[in-house]
């Protein structure tokens, strides 16, 4: 079928994510779904379908190229936001298009202005906010210019929403910061009322701030990482188990929405002695029965998971042997009945009731969920069951 592996998503695991955490947030506070970074790995182009027919309606993206991606398979009525990087010469594009952008400095907003009134058609803004992550957004000084400049050019915008961004809401170590945080934003709203410039929402929490700290949730989430069945990290989904313990239950409401599925590509008996691949990273010390899986780091399958990283096999957990290739690895299948070419290998997913969580390896590899994800290359194929 031209390809090593496959990407599966699990539309069932979706609409549960959806759900819970819809409930959890209630029916006043939009649901807006962010889909940068290929969709977190998933597949924008699968991903925006399957969210609206579960009733999303607004999606984020971090850059006008994502966005440009997003269009093509959207709906003509959800609504489309580009919370990071639009070039001048793409804001035309963006109003065309009525996809809404943020603003966080001075040109982007004249260069809006000018793009509006070329185009006789307002631009969509969302202002963003400095409220203590010092990476983008407007200081008090830089807000109060932009709603000067906004109110003598009342005609050239829509201010959708009025926005930050938590500097790290998933860990306690940051409380003081992401409090104080909340505190500046408050503040500067007053700002904003004062100009009695009209705007639509408010907006600040991604999942961990939307979990964590349920004022932040305001008019409109951006939920990443938890509709795609994934606690931002441990400490959130302890969280959880702790705000649940009164009804003794600590289920995990989240459900993996992506499998990632091989098969083997053949087996072999090496004899005792012998180095498996390249170099001399593993010595058999007796007969060892191997199956090679192709997929490698050119995949996306982490190097450093050499002799560290596991997948399933007939339902049972098998070690990498040697060092991972650039298509392929060899995996240790001594103690597992029948495999043969052809078998099915799980690298992220359930076997037999054995998990390969993300998580598990995320870990082996320090790195977060998140950028395991996004890292899997686009050309695999995705198909939603
Ligand atoms: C990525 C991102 C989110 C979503 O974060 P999750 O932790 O995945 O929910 C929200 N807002 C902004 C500005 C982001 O960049």
């Amino acid at each position: 079928m031209f390809h090593t592996s496959l990407i599966e998503l699990d539309q069932n695991a979706y609409k549960q994510n959806l759900d819970y955490l819809r409930d959890k947030f209630g029916p006043d506070t939009v649901f807006s779904s962010v889909i940068k970074g290929n969709a977190y790995g998933h597949g924008i182009e699968h991903m925006v379908p399957m969210a609206e027919a579960n009733g999303v309606r607004h999606f984020s993206v971090f850059s006008a190229d994502e966005a440009l991606r997003a269009r093509q398979v959207i709906r003509e009525n959800s609504e489309l936001m580009v919370m990071g990087m639009i070039d001048d010469h793409e804001i035309e594009w963006a109003i065309e298009q009525d996809v809404s952008f943020y603003v966080f400095e001075h040109e982007r907003l004249q260069a809006a202005a000018k793009a509006a009134a070329k185009m006789g058609r307002p631009a969509r803004i969302h202002i963003e906010l400095e409220t203590g992550m010092y990476r983008t957004g407007f200081d008090k000084d830089g807000l109060s210019q932009a709603l000067d400049f906004i109110a003598r050019n009342q005609a050239c915008f829509i201010v959708e929403g009025i926005c930050t961004h938590f500097a790290g809401a998933e860990s306690v170590s940051n409380y003081l910061r992401v409090k104080n945080q909340i505190k500046a934003y408050n503040k500067m709203m007053k700002l904003v009322e004062r100009s009695s410039i009209p705007y639509k929402k408010c907006h600040t929490a991604c999942s961990a701030a939307a979990i964590r700290y349920p004022k932040t949730t305001m008019d409109m989430v951006r939920i990443g990482i938890a509709q795609y069945g994934l606690w931002p990290n441990r400490e959130t989904f302890m969280h959880h188990v702790v705000e649940k313990n009164g009804e003794g239950l600590a289920e995990n409401p989240l459900k993996r929405v992506i499998s990632w599925k091989s098969k083997v590509m053949s087996t072999k008996k090496v004899p005792p002695n012998r180095f498996i691949g390249y170099g001399t990273s593993y010595l058999t010390n007796e007969e060892t029965h191997i199956a090679t899986v192709p997929v490698g780091y050119t995949h996306g399958f982490n190097r450093s998971l050499s002799n560290l990283g596991r997948v399933l096999i007939n339902g049972k957990r098998v070690p990498v042997i040697g060092l991972v290739n650039m298509n392929m690895m060899m995996v240790e299948i001594t103690t597992v009945d029948g495999v043969k070419k052809g078998s099915d290998v799980t690298i992220i997913g359930n076997d037999g009731g054995i998990d390969m969580t993300v998580g598990s390896f995320s870990e082996l590899t320090n790195r977060l969920n998140y950028e395991t994800l996004a890292r899997l290359p686009h050309d695999i194929p995705r198909v939603i069951v």
